[in-house]
């Protein structure tokens, strides 16, 4: 049987330290029964639904610290929930060894590099003989891919170990060749000339994985404008926006610049741009030879002719152009540029700058040649209005940033060419855009330049990268309009989760081109048709959630010769192609065996859910669902893609320098598996940034401990009184917790199947302990014989264990063994479901009612500082309770009634008609009612007879104790009969309201 813990803390106390968890051998023993049983490993099952759940593997170039344990902690709880709800569930993980990473690392290690040795030897404590072994790259791999096993074992993850593999392994490799080759035989492989994000240093494409801080070199494209000086030399300058030529007044020159004069020999031509811009070019694959140079003052008031108008503008000097920035130099077009118009406007301002460079006068004029809804009319320099708007002062305010993004949106998706644009005139600005551009290209007065949007970007050598045109290079083409649709329809048929990181996706989609798949450098596989080229990290990783099924009959070497595996085994197995006879004998495997690999991938395919960081969204996430619908029939795309943020620690970015890395396996064996677990999902949802703190921690542990302390009491009680069980004997309290806990399991469910895990993990943990403190405290106060609650605290205890096991494994199933007397983990207890018949809106609204008169009754002690002999409570008249529920209803789900329409209401019905001589009822009525939240008002239009007097009557006790005098007598009236029983002397009863009974304190 379960006792109810006694009210005194001091008991409280010495019962932990009785009974204190220990969790090592908890889950030494979990660990270890859960391998034995081989409760994880999931082969199918074809009577049952399956559920294919992948998380993104993991690189092993170093331990898992708190911030990884989030995403795999979340999929590991979304897999034992659906083990719970019945589904055959099948969880895996492999290992990425191949790209950079581990190179770079290595080549870290060779060159004694002191910080990485540092944190390699003091955070994760790697004995130093074993980092002197680093220079190998595989033996960091293989260092680490043991670390993070152990870890993920320690931390309880369910996964089916049979199927662990990592991207080097022979059989992969013959995998991934097979997928490259079957892209390519699809057209999707392209060899050319395209850009890529690019290591000087490495001479190699880099992405996301290879950069510091993990950021994906993004470039935009450039039109070049070539402006011609009067010597024949060249200035381009580099635009977003071509169509805006025909308002371009002026050049602007950094005056304090180098600029150096170059000759194209590709082009045969000579041009004028910034020493960083030359180097650029060269990347950009022109063969540039370096004349002389020249400052930017010197350019001050040259000529240069605009090579569509062929006007001559002069050139003018600003100090916000960049030496960095395209080719460091600026076409001015002051009517759409905030920054044009801005630095013109001071240059006329300024006459000093004027005398100092020999400009006679300023005088050209903002020349508008887009209009648009917001900006439109003669004269309407759309810039000046936005600056305006902004309210910008001078070229170096901040906020031009932002007004210019403004004003480039709304023109690229509003505007009209203006007639002064000669053909274009009333073009959309988003066509005449590609039509300016292609047309200035063709005549050869313009060219292409790529330049990263978000640099600096770092690749982990430490070399800063550049945008490289990249020839003969080997390029997944995402850019193929075919391509795109398929990956849109996958897209529109998948769940995302949350729903609101779709629109990124719908993005990403559209956005990518051609992407480089390999690379010279780095682990991996070849590509198969050219041995010089690697495949990269991001284009072997994307369907291998296929290759789980091929992987448990690879790892049991007695099954498969791997030699003998030819590309007609994937193809049958994983597309259902060829004859099954000819491709067992081609592999020489049985075509029974190759027909038992088939029937598992066609089980288990496909993906149900994948999960990752949220930083995996423009990259793999997106790979993976181009690659998915390039490879596989319909009916094995993804089903779902879920998506979480990154980890604080305590409210701070997790970083060396701050010195809050905590290693995850160091972090268990501190404070366990299960508080480490519901610590990383229980403060945020999905998208937030969670923010883990060991304060959280240790909360939630001691939790877990007094859990852990009902179920070892229930368990040694349970034998003795299983002879003689308890009859059922259910008061009001008891209705009232069963009834909380289905709503619970409601909610929960809900939670759960949403993926809300944060709302989840709450109402586990804290709302139902809220609740069992509040029965507890019921019980307390009625003396009641302890078994008399016994069998309502199994039940919740059964149950809330059952929702807490996807969190807290070890511990649930410790508490279930002792619960349940099975050996059997209590995932085959499966997921509660709520009952409807338990859900009790009166016991709900009767112990609501107790624990305001409460809140009430001690208000009142503590103003009045009354020490209560009497304690009245005065129920309220009948007609008042015809009102309430007659404004209830109409008011339900109304949020500012019209008080006189309700009141014309009330006297015309002759039940409630009294309201008229108390209209200050009324409205204390609509306030109460407006003030409820919308559940109480709805349980209130459902509860038919309420009688106020019986619950208070029940928790008589509990109320004369909460009142500071556990003695004062409790008496209680109603408003209808007071009259008579001469017990409202003060008149109080007539202040009773439905749901708020009068309080009357007697002093003597
Ligand atoms: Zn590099």
């Amino acid at each position: 049987m379960i006792s109810i813990n006694n009210k005194n803390n001091g008991d409280n106390k010495k019962k932990g330290e009785k009974n204190r968890i220990d969790w090592k051998s908890v889950e030494e023993k979990w660990r270890d029964r859960w391998e034995k049983q081989r409760i994880f490993q999931a082969d199918p099952d074809f009577g049952k639904k399956k559920y294919f759940i992948t998380v993104a593997y993991p690189y092993p170039n170093s331990p898992q610290h708190i911030g990884h344990g989030r995403t795999y902690t979340l999929a590991d709880v979304h897999a034992r929930y659906m083990r719970m709800k019945g589904y055959n569930v099948l969880f895996p993980m492999g290992f990425h060894y191949t790209g950079t990473p581990i190179l770079a690392m290595s080549r870290r290690v060779a060159s004694l590099d002191k910080d990485l040795l540092e944190t390699f030897d003091k955070v994760y404590h790697v004995p130093k003989d074993t980092i002197t072994s680093f220079v190998e790259p595989v033996k960091i791999a293989s260092y680490f891919h043991n670390e993070i096993r152990l870890g993920m074992k320690e931390l309880g993850f369910s996964l089916d170990w049979r199927r662990e593999f990592s991207t080097v392994d022979m059989i992969y490799s013959k995998f991934i060749s097979w997928q490259f080759r079957t892209l390519r035989k699809k057209g999707l492989i392209v060899q050319g000339s395209h850009p890529v994000g690019w290591c000087p240093n490495d001479q190699n494409p880099v992405s996301q994985h290879d950069t510091i801080g993990d950021v994906e070199p993004a470039f935009n494209e450039y039109t070049l404008i070539k402006f011609r000086l009067g010597d024949g030399y060249i200035i381009p300058t580099a635009t977003l926006r071509p169509e805006t030529i025909y308002g371009a007044t002026n050049l602007w020159v950094n005056p304090n610049i180098e600029y150096v004069k170059i000759c194209l020999i590709d082009k045969d031509e000579r041009w004028i741009v910034s020493k960083e811009a030359a180097k650029k070019l060269e990347f950009l694959d022109h063969k540039v030879t370096i004349e002389s140079y020249v400052l930017g003052n010197e350019l001050v008031g040259t000529l240069a002719k605009n090579p569509v108008t062929h006007v001559s503008l002069p050139i003018y000097p600003a100090l916000f152009v960049e030496a960095d920035n395209g080719t460091g130099f600026v076409m001015s077009v002051p009517a759409h540029a905030p920054y044009d118009y801005r630095a013109l406007e001071d240059l006329k301002n300024n006459f000093s700058i004027q005398k100092e460079f020999g400009l006679r006068s300023v005088e050209v004029k903002p020349i508008a040649v887009i209009e648009s809804d917001d900006y439109s009319g003669i004269d309407v320099i759309p810039s000046k209005q936005i600056i305006n708007k902004f309210n910008i002062q001078d070229q170096t305010d901040t906020e031009i940033e932002k007004a210019t993004n403004e004003l480039y949106s709304h023109e690229f998706y509003k505007g009209k060419m203006l007639q002064n644009t000669g053909k274009y005139g009333g073009m959309p600005v988003s066509e005449a855009k590609e039509k300016v551009k292609s047309e200035i290209l063709m005549s050869g007065d313009a060219d292409i330049m790529f330049e990263l949007i978000n640099k600096p970007v770092r690749c982990r050598c430490g070399t800063e990268c550049v945008v490289k045109l990249l020839n003969d290079q080997w390029f997944l083409n995402y850019g193929d309009t075919k391509w795109k649709h398929l990956a849109h329809e996958c897209l529109n048929n998948m769940e995302i989760v949350p729903e609101e990181i779709r629109q990124e996706f719908n993005y990403v989609l559209d956005w990518l081109r051609e992407r480089a798949c390999a690379r010279k450098t780095g682990l991996g596989t070849r590509l198969p048709w050219d041995q010089d080229w690697i495949i990269e990290s991001l284009s072997d990783s994307v369907i291998y959630m296929a290759y789980y099924i091929l992987a448990k009959y690879v790892n049991d070497k007695s099954i498969i010769d791997v030699n003998n595996l030819k590309d007609s085994a994937f193809d049958y197995v994983l597309l259902g192609r060829g004859d099954i006879v000819e491709v067992a004998s081609e592999c020489n495997i049985s075509s029974a065996l190759l027909e038992q690999i088939r029937q598992e991938f066609t089980y288990f395919y496909p993906v149900d859910s994948r999960h990752s960081g949220r930083d995996l969204v423009p990259n793999h996430l997106s790979f993976f669902i181009f690659n998915h619908v390039a490879i596989f029939d319909r009916e094995n795309w993804p089903k779902q893609i879920v998506v979480n943020g990154s980890v604080l620690m305590d409210g701070k970015k997790m970083s060396k320098s701050l010195g809050n890395i905590i290693p995850l396996r160091d972090a268990i064996k501190e404070h366990s598996a299960d508080a480490i677990r519901l610590a990383m999902l229980i403060s945020a949802e999905l998208l937030q940034d969670a923010d883990f703190s060991f304060d959280t921690v240790k909360g939630i542990r001691s939790k877990l401990q007094d859990i852990y302390d009902m179920g070892m009491e229930s368990s040694t009680n349970s034998s003795q009184s299983q002879t003689k069980r308890a009859k059922i004997n259910e008061e009001l309290v008891d209705r009232w917790l069963l009834s909380r806990l289905q709503r619970t399991i409601a909610d929960t469910t809900m939670s759960m199947d949403k993926l809300r895990v944060r709302e989840a993990a709450h109402n586990i943990i804290y709302s139902l302990d809220h609740d069992l403190q509040w029965y507890e405290k019921r019980v307390r106060a009625k003396n009641r014989e302890s078994s008399s609650a016994q069998s309502t605290l199994s039940t919740f205890l059964n149950t809330r264990i059952r929702m807490l096991a996807p969190f807290a494994p070890f511990i649930s199933d410790e508490v279930w063994e002792k619960i349940d007397n099975s050996s059997t983990s209590i995932i085959f207890a499966g997921w509660p479901s709520a009952d409807e018949d338990k859900m009790d809106i009166v016991a709900e609204e009767s112990e609501q009612l107790i624990m305001n008169l409460i809140f009430d009754l001690q208000k009142i002690v503590r103003v009045t500082r009354i020490n209560p002999k009497k304690i009245i409570f005065y129920t309220t008249a009948h007609w008042k309770l015809k009102v309430y529920n007659k404004i209830l209803s109409s008011v339900f789900l109304k949020s500012n009634p019209n008080f006189g329409d309700i009141m014309k209401q009330l006297i015309k019905d002759p039940e409630t008609t009294k309201a008229k001589n108390d209209s200050n009822m009324v409205r204390k009525m609509i306030e109460d009612i407006l003030s409820d939240p919308i559940e109480t008002r709805n349980r209130r239009l459902r509860l038919e007879d309420f009688d106020e007097r019986l619950p208070i009557e029940d928790a008589r006790n509990l109320l004369s104790l909460e009142s500071g005098n556990e003695h004062a007598e409790i008496l209680v009236y109603s408003e209808d009969n007071t009259d008579q029983s001469g017990y409202d002397q003060k008149h109080k009863a007539k202040f009773a309201r439905p749901f708020k009974p009068a309080i009357y304190l007697i002093d003597r």
